[in-house]
């Protein structure tokens, strides 16, 4: 059992970290080092919210307990979709007048992305297109819903619907009954993306520090983050630790929930298989509550992940849990030799929006995007970026939603949670 303070290396078994461009190795913090604004934790959140502050102009230092795209950034699905979790909650606190706001932010995570990989030479197998899968009648209305609500924006990029057998022929599975097809969403190797853009950030000045938990915060004008050997001491602090920090406890705990979502890699697949299953190359996902997600690798392995557990403990065997619904929905792939296997912690947070906010005027934290991180992630990257530049606009949307933080320990948290979950996977099966 691993404390939160023991330094740790990528996951052995992820493709990711097998296949990653650069092996980083930035300093561990040492001595005091005097910034505008220290960010902690380098997934995503960290690394988004940081280059968005170099590119506007501050001194950041990028502070991480393990590597950077160590966490849920470094392991995900890679798929980059649009939306927020809990959107329609913001707007329905906030009313109409924000509604075209809200429906240009669901997007701008693409955007940052689409711009930075272009901007900065990043190479993650970026890769657009990806498809919104039905299993239910009721999702296929859901997904046409959608779609008119696309025409009804003038969504600019393409998109389209499939029906069932457009579905099978697409996909080489009859377990959907139709399908949204996005254009402007897609795919990614994300331990590279998020790699990349830390050079990026590095670049333009952001002193990074891994292998460097840390483990509290001095508060005050000027507060200091402090680690074993060194500290930072900023005009402002933003925690971007996500489902694996455990900081600032008296505000935070049990906010968010860390869930289990684990993935399988196979061997490349031949060119006949590959044919069959998935000639676009999208991404795909499952329109449930409890879902799985899959996609091609850039080596044409296939990618498959699920959302397992809620009680933060690993599968004894994550080969042993995914495989059977890999094979549910592919068994001509039954056979194929599984070389990956790997899993990681997601935010999840009660009522699903995410939980952004200040402990005080200058501690900010940024979390909990329960599973729909990759985008999110560089919206509120940006939205906390604005807040510290004083324009609150947006981050006050998300920052004025009311979070339920559950009483008694994280343990008893899960166990709710894990009994939430109980309920959506029952509503699933309706
Ligand atoms: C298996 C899996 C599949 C997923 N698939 C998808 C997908 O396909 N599409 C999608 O949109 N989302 C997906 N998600 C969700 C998405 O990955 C996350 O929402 C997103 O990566 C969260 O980013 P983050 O930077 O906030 O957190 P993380 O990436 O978890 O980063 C937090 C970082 O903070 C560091 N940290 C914690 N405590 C400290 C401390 N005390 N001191 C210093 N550093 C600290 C950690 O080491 C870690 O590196 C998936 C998640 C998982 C686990």
């Amino acid at each position: 059992m691993k404390n939160q303070y023991q330094k740790q290396e990528h996951p052995e078994k992820s493709y990711y970290a097998a296949t990653v461009n650069e092996v980083t190795d930035y300093p561990g913090l040492e001595g005091t080092v005097s910034v505008d604004i220290c960010v902690v934790g380098a997934g995503f959140t960290g690394v988004a919210t940081a280059l968005t502050l170099a590119e506007r102009g501050y001194s950041v230092a990028l502070v991480e307990a393990n590597r950077v795209g160590w966490g849920a950034s470094g392991r995900n699905g890679g798929q980059l979709i649009n939306g927020i979790s809990g959107l329609h909650k913001v707007q329905k606190k906030h009313g109409e007048g924000v509604a075209d706001m809200l429906w240009d932010l669901r997007w701008r995570g693409n955007d940052i992305v689409y711009e930075r990989v272009a901007k900065y030479g990043i190479e993650c197998d970026l890769k657009k297109g990806y498809v919104e899968v039905a299993v239910k009648q009721r999702q296929v209305r859901e997904l046409e819903e959608y779609a008119a609500e696309l025409k009804q924006h003038n969504h600019p990029h393409p998109f389209e619907v499939w029906d069932r057998e457009k579905t099978r022929d697409m996909l080489g599975t009859k377990q959907f009954i139709g399908g949204l097809v996005s254009h402007y969403d897609g795919h990614l190797h994300p331990l590279n993306l998020c790699i990349g853009e830390a050079r990026a950030a590095h670049g333009l000045g952001v002193k990074i520090f891994e292998q460097s938990p840390v483990t509290g915060i001095d508060h005050g004008p000027r507060p200091k983050v402090k680690t074993a050997r060194g500290q930072v001491d900023a005009a402002a602090v933003v925690l971007a630790g996500n489902a694996y920090h455990h900081l600032e406890q008296k505000h935070l705990s049990n906010l968010t929930f860390p869930a289990g979502s684990y993935i399988i890699g196979t061997e490349p697949l031949s060119e006949e298989t590959v044919a069959q299953i998935n000639p676009m190359d999208l991404a795909v996902c499952e329109m449930n509550n409890i879902l799985d997600y899959y996609r091609l690798s850039a080596d044409k392995r296939m990618l498959y992940g699920g959302r397992c557990n809620y009680s933060g403990r690993e599968p004894t065997s994550i080969k042993a849990t995914m495989l059977p619904r890999m094979l549910d929905i592919y068994p001509q792939l039954k056979g194929v030799r599984i070389d990956y296997e790997w899993g990681g912690m997601i935010g999840i947070v009660l009522n699903r929006i995410p939980a952004l906010g200040r402990i005080n005027d200058n501690v900010y934290y940024c979390q909990g995007y329960s599973g729909h991180g990759v985008n999110a992630t560089h919206i509120m990257g940006e939205l906390v970026a604005d807040a510290i530049g004083g324009t609150m606009e947006k981050f006050d949307l998300f920052a004025d939603m009311k979070h339920f933080r559950l009483p008694g320990s994280q343990w008893i948290g899960n166990q709710i949670i894990a009994l939430g979950m109980l309920y959506f996977r029952l509503k699933d099966k309706l």
